[in-house]
């Protein structure tokens, strides 16, 4: 048995693991990256430019296909549109980038699966499928919503597990469907809780997919339902779609309003999916912030919880109030029915709904109209707003 030791070991090539890897590596820390399977893609492949730009991500070089906005529709149908440019990415090139960059910072790539977790006399100890042990004083949990790490060593890093939206998503390929040039999010009881998504991938691919909350695990039948609505919707716009093929199905937990809980103990961090930092973009923000957190703190010699909380401090000022406006508003859209959602959409037809600048500028402009719109469901909201 052959025992490493590093000042910082980052569990998972996810988003926020890669760059939590990179950022660690960049303080001078000695850090390793293990990740099960390194020929495995992370599941994210659509971001818009106002998040990468808020999380430091520069994504157009990796671009396969650009869309200028996105198409929300309403069970029965009526159609809200919103400017906001975003890609569709090549997931191959932008993770392999990653990881490159991860190793060019200076962390070392291992591939085996984590068996374990246990606290040494001098900090962490992780137990390898392939036979080694590592020693850190500090481990970055980035093994995605089912990682158990964190939880084996008795803490919760998410507020509410029970909001994870489940998803399963398709490649489909059929002529002329990835030139569309807006992604569309259908709302209501076609995925309860939040969303069923059109994600146009350039010439003739793209991805169909459903994210649903508090309906278990097995989504396949809201899928199924939500490919038969689409090919309706759009039979009379491409020839022949009822044979649209289907090319590869994914799967996995999206835990977008679900909240971090506790993401920082002594000696060990969570962060990305498995600490509720849902998206592409902010997961990867969030591993950044806790890469260097955890750099310089192994470097110091200090995994104390108190050094290693300013990571849980800075992610809160910087994501928390978003995120908590995100669980808000799909807990406001969870408790409405497919009626409400249409007078919804009816009332907000041709107002502006994203505004540029910041956060609460945004959110001051959605309120307003909102209440403009539709004042009964404002109550629901705030009252969501505190329960968070
Ligand atoms: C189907 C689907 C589609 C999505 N699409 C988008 C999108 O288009 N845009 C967007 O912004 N967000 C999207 N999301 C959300 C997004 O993927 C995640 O919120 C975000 O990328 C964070 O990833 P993650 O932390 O969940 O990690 P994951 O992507 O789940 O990665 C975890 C990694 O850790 C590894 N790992 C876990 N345990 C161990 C262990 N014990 N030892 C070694 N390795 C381990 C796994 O092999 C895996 O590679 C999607 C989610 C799903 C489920």
């Amino acid at each position: 048995m052959r025992v490493m030791k590093f000042d910082v070991a980052v569990v998972g090539a996810s988003p926020a693991g890669l760059s939590a890897a990179a950022s660690s590596a960049r303080t001078g820390a000695r850090t390793v990256l293990i990740e099960r399977e390194l020929a495995s893609l992370p599941n994210a492949n659509t971001v818009f430019d106002g998040m990468a730009s808020a999380a430091c991500l520069n994504v157009d070089q990796f671009s396969l296909h650009q869309v200028r906005g996105m198409r929300l529709v309403s069970p029965a149908g009526h159609i809200l549109e919103i400017d906001a440019r975003g890609h569709f990415l090549d997931r191959k090139r932008f993770y392999a980038h990653h990881l490159n960059f991860a190793a060019d910072c200076g962390a070392e790539i291992i591939e085996s699966e984590v068996r374990s977790l246990s606290r040494s006399s001098d900090g962490m100890e992780l137990s390898l499928s392939r036979g080694d042990v590592i020693g850190a004083r500090i481990v970055i949990d980035a093994g995605g919503v089912d990682s158990r790490l964190a939880s084996s060593l008795g803490f919760k890093p998410m507020r509410h597990p029970e909001d994870v939206a489940w998803a399963v998503e398709v490649d489909v390929r059929h002529p002329g469907i990835g030139e569309e040039d807006r992604f569309e999010y259908c709302v209501g009881s076609i995925a309860p809780g939040w969303k069923a998504t059109f994600s146009p991938a350039g010439d003739d691919t793209a991805t169909l997919g459903v994210f649903v909350r508090r309906h278990g695990r097995d989504v396949q039948g809201f899928l199924d339902a939500f490919l038969k609505r689409f090919i309706k919707r759009r039979v009379d716009s491409y020839h022949g779609m009822e044979r649209m093929k289907i090319l590869e199905t994914r799967r996995g937990g999206d835990p977008i309003a679900a909240l971090p809980g506790r993401i920082v103990d002594e000696g060990i961090m969570v962060t990305g999916g498995a600490a509720a930092q849902s998206g592409l973009a902010y997961s990867m923000r969030a591993g950044a912030i806790c890469g260097e957190v955890a750099g310089r703190a192994g470097l110091a010699g200090d995994a104390s919880r108190k050094r290693l909380s300013e990571y849980s401090r800075r992610w809160w000022l910087e994501l928390g109030p978003e995120y908590i406006l995100g669980r808000a508003s799909l807990e406001t859209l969870r408790s409405m029915s497919d009626e409400e959602i249409d007078r919804l959409f009816l009332s907000l037809s041709g107002r502006n709904l994203l505004v540029p600048g910041g956060l609460w500028k945004k959110s001051a402009n959605a309120a307003f109209q909102l209440t403009r719109a539709m004042p009964a469901i404002i109550p629901r909201f705030l009252l969501n707003m505190l329960r968070f």
